[in-house]
C-alpha cells in the first residue's frame, strides 16, 4: 500500500467533521461567538472547536498522535468566557456528542508539541484566516503530517471556495509526498487530480496574497508584478486558500512578503498548503529562494516569507523578488 494512506483518511475525516461545526458557526452570529486573544488577535469558537474534533478524531483512531497546533485554552479559561465555554461545548457536542467542557479543554491544551525532527507529529491550523472567517470571506481548515522535519501529507478545507467550475458549496485539496494532489467536494465526491498552472511567461502570470496588508506588503508586491509585466490585478484573499488556488493553476503566484521584520511564519500557516502545490507541480521557496524548513519547531524561524509559483515561472518570479526586495529592503 502507498505510504500515509491511514494518516490521510483519518485526517480527511477530522477535517470534514471539523468543517461542519466551522460551518454551524458561521450560521450564527460571529460577534457572539468571538474574542480577543493575548496578542489582540481575533479567535471564534470555530477556532476552538475545530481544534477539539480535529485532534479528537485523530487522536481516536492513533492514540498517541502529537499536535503542533495554534490554539491553547488559557484565554478560554478567563471566567467572564464562560458563556463562550458553554456555546462551545454546545458546538462540539453536535460532531461528538460525548465531549464535555473538562474535556475540551484537555484537549485544547494537549497540542503543544514542540515541532522539530524528533517525532513525527500533525500540524493543526483549526481556522487559518480568522479574520477572513468573521468577514464571511475565505478561510481554511489545515492539517499536515511531518516526519523527520518533512511535510509529508497535507489537507486543506476551503469552505467557501467552490470546486473549479462551480458557484457554490466547498473545496477539498489533500497532497502526499511523492503521490500528487487532488481537489474534491468538499460535501463529497470523486477526487480530480490538480496542477500548477504550465505557463512560460510570467507577464501572463496573476497572483494571490493576504487580504490584510500588515500579513504580506502589497506595496513590494506590486512592484514585483510591474517588474514581472503582469497586467492582471492581484487575487486578495485570507487563509491557505490562497495555496489552493496555485495548485489548482487559478493563481500562478502566491507572494507572503515581509512587514516586520521580527516576524517568524508560523508551520501552521503554511505546512499544508506548500505541500498541496509541490505536489501539483509548483515550487516553494522564501524571499532569498530557500527552501522552506519545516525542522526547526513552531515558526520557519531559518526562512522570510513565502513566494510560491509554478514551476516554470519560478526563476524570473525569484528574481523579481530579490529584485525589489534588495531596492526595498523591507521593512
Ligand atoms: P493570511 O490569511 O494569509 O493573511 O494569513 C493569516 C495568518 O497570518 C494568521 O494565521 C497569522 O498566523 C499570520 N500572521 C499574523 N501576523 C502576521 C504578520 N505580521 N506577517 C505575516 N503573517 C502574519
Ligand atoms: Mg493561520
Amino acid at each position: 500500500m502507498a505510504l500515509y494512506q491511514e494518516e490521510l483518511s483519518i485526517g480527511m475525516r477530522a477535517i470534514k467533521k471539523g468543517s461542519l461545526l466551522a460551518r454551524a458557526v458561521a450560521k450564527g452570529l460571529l460577534s457572539e461567538s468571538t474574542l480577543e486573544k493575548k496578542d489582540r488577535s481575533p479567535v471564534t469558537i470555530a477556532d476552538y472547536g475545530v481544534q477539539t474534533v480535529v485532534m479528537s478524531v485523530v487522536r481516536s483512531a492513533l492514540k498517541n498522535a502529537q499536535f503542533v497546533a495554534e490554539e491553547d485554552s488559557s484565554d478560554l479559561q478567563n471566567p467572564s468566557n464562560r458563556h463562550l465555554l458553554e456555546k462551545l461545548e454546545a458546538y462540539v457536542q453536535e460532531q461528538i456528542p460525548e465531549l464535555e467542557i473538562a474535556s475540551i479543554l484537555k484537549i485544547l491544551q494537549s497540542g503543544q508539541h514542540s515541532g522539530g525532527t524528533e517525532s513525527a507529529f500533525w500540524v493543526l491550523d483549526p481556522i487559518d484566516g480568522t479574520k477572513g472567517f468573521i468577514r464571511r470571506q475565505q478561510y481554511a481548515l489545515a492539517l499536515a503530517y511531518v516526519v523527520n522535519g518533512a511535510v509529508v501529507l497535507g489537507i486543506l478545507a476551503c469552505p467557501n471556495l467552490p470546486v473549479t467550475g462551480h458557484r457554490l458549496g466547498g473545496s477539498l485539496y489533500y497532497g502526499v509526498k511523492g503521490q500528487g494532489a487532488y481537489m474534491t467536494n468538499l460535501s463529497g465526491g470523486s477526487p480530480i487530480p490538480i496542477r500548477c498552472q504550465n505557463i512560460d511567461n510570467p507577464s501572463e502570470a496573476t497572483f494571490c496574497e493576504s487580504f490584510e496588508s500588515n500579513h504580506s506588503s502589497h506595496g513590494c508586491s506590486q512592484k514585483i508584478a510591474h517588474l514581472l509585466g503582469v497586467t492582471s490585478p492581484p487575487l486578495r484573499m485570507d487563509s491557505q486558500c490562497k495555496y489552493a488556488a496555485v495548485a489548482r493553476g487559478e493563481a500562478s503566484i502566491y507572494l507572503r512578503l515581509p512587514t516586520n521584520q521580527n516576524y517568524e511564519e508560523k508551520i501552521w500557516d503554511h505546512a499544508a498548503g506548500a505541500l498541496i502545490v509541490q505536489e501539483a507541480g509548483g515550487l516553494i521557496h522564501d524571499i532569498k529562494g530557500k527552501p522552506l524548513d519545516f525542522s526547526l519547531g513552531k515558526t520557519l524561524k531559518a526562512n522570510r516569507g513565502v513566494v510560491a509559483s509554478c514551476g516554470r515561472i519560478n526563476h524570473a518570479v525569484n528574481d523579481a523578488v530579490k529584485n525589489v526586495l534588495h531596492d526595498h529592503p523591507n521593512p
